[in-house]
C-alpha cells in the first residue's frame, strides 16, 4: 500500500528517518503545514493587495478575553499572519472578569466598524462567561472562523460561506500535497464544532467525496475503526491516543492535537511509532496550526470581496 494516494514528493528531505532494524516500513512523508500555509498565505496577500488597489485595506480583529498564555500566543500568531498578508488587524482585549455584556458590546462594536472585515473572538472564553453566544453575536458576514450558526448551517446545505477554520486548513493541507480525499474511507476521531464535527461534514460534502466514519469518546474499539481508515484526521486533545497498532499501512494520518507536555507541544498521534507505518503524516507543531491561521486570513479577504465585489 502507501501509495494509494499518489502523493509522491520529489524532495527527500520530506521523508522522516527510516526506522532502524530489519524491514524497517517506508518512512512516511511528512506533510508540512508551514510550507502549505505559506503558499495560502501567498494567495491571500495578492488578494489582500488587489482590494488595496481599489482603495480598500482589509482588516483582521480578534477579541481576546483573560490572559491564558496559550491563547495570547494563538492570537500574537493570527496577528502576525494578518500584517505578513498586508491586513490591518485589530487586537482588542478584555480583562477575565468582564461580564458576558462587556463582550457582547465589544462583539457589536466590531460588527458595526467598516475597517473589521473578519473577526474572531479565541475561544474558550474564562469561566463564566458564554463562548457560543459570542460566536453567535458575530455578524455571519464577518465570521473569520466560520463557526456562526448561520454559517454552519450553509456547510450543512453544501452552499458557500465562510468554513469553519481548521477544517478547511486541513482539506487545503491535503490539496497542497496532491491527496485526494474522493473515494476513500476517511476516519474522523473528535466531534467538537470546532473541527471534528465540520470536518465530517465537509469530507462527506459533493466535490470531496470521502466516505466518513465520525468516532469519538464513546467508541468502543477505538484502534480497529481506525485501522479501517485510508485518511485518519485525530483531533481529541488527548496526547498519544493513536499508536502504529491504529493505523492501516500507507494511510495518510492528520493529527491536529495540540497538548501541551514537558517536550513541548505534542499532538495526539504516537508521531515516531507511526511514521513508521504511515504514508503521510502531519507534525506537531507545523502541521495544522499553520493551516488554521492562514484559513482565518483566507475568510477575511474572501469576506472583504463580498463586500467589494468588483475586486472579485
Ligand atoms: P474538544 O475537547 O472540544 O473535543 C475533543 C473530541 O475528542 C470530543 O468530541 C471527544 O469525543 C473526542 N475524544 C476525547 N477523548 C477521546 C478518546 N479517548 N477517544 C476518542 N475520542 C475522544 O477539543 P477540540 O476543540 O476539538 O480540539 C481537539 C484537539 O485539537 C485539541 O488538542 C486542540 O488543542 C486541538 N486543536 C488544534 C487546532 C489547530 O489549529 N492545530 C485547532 C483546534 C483544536
Amino acid at each position: 500500500m502507501g501509495a494509494a494516494y499518489g502523493y509522491p514528493h520529489p524532495d527527500p528531505s520530506h521523508r522522516v528517518g527510516a526506522a532502524d532494524g530489519e524491514g524497517a516500513a517506508m518512512p512516511a512523508q511528512v506533510l508540512s503545514g508551514r510550507e502549505a500555509a505559506a503558499a495560502l498565505e501567498a494567495e491571500v496577500a495578492a488578494r489582500v493587495a488587489s482590494l488595496a488597489g481599489l482603495g480598500k485595506r482589509v482588516g483582521l480583529a480578534t477579541l481576546l478575553v483573560g490572559d491564558d498564555q496559550a491563547s495570547q500566543v494563538y492570537v500574537r500568531n493570527k496577528h502576525a499572519a494578518a500584517e505578513r498578508a498586508g491586513m490591518a488587524s485589530f487586537d482588542l482585549t478584555l480583562p477575565a472578569d468582564a461580564t458576558q455584556d462587556r463582550v457582547l458590546s465589544v462583539v457589536a462594536d466590531l460588527n458595526a466598524d467598516p475597517r473589521v472585515d473578519g473577526m474572531i473572538v479565541q475561544l474558550p472564553l474564562p469561566g463564566g462567561l458564554d463562548g457560543t453566544a459570542a460566536v453567535r453575536a458575530v455578524d455571519p458576514a464577518k465570521d473569520a472562523d466560520g463557526l456562526h450558526p448561520y454559517n454552519l448551517g450553509l456547510l450543512m446545505l453544501g452552499e458557500p460561506g465562510p468554513r469553519p477554520a481548521t477544517p478547511s486548513g486541513i482539506l487545503r493541507l491535503l490539496q497542497h500535497y496532491g491527496i485526494d480525499p474522493a473515494g476513500r474511507r476517511a476516519v474522523v476521531v473528535g466531534r467538537s464544532f470546532l473541527v471534528g464535527r465540520p470536518l465530517a461534514v465537509m469530507l462527506g460534502l459533493k466535490g470531496v467525496d470521502a466516505t466518513v466514519v465520525a468516532a469519538h469518546s464513546r467508541t468502543p474499539d477505538l484502534a480497529g475503526i481506525t485501522r479501517t481508515a485510508d485518511l485518519l484526521i485525530v483531533a481529541a486533545g488527548r496526547p498519544g491516543l493513536v499508536g502504529a497498532d491504529g493505523v492501516q499501512p500507507g494511510a495518510v494520518v492528520v493529527d491536529v492535537g495540540t497538548n501541551r507536555s514537558d517536550e513541548g507541544l505534542v499532538g495526539d498521534v504516537d508521531f515516531d511509532e507511526v511514521a513508521a507505518v504511515a504514508g503521510a503524516i502531519t507534525p506537531v507543531p507545523g502541521g495544522v496550526g499553520p493551516m488554521t491561521i492562514a484559513s482565518l486570513l483566507a475568510n477575511t479577504v474572501a469576506a472583504a470581496e463580498r463586500a467589494a465585489p468588483a475586486a472579485g
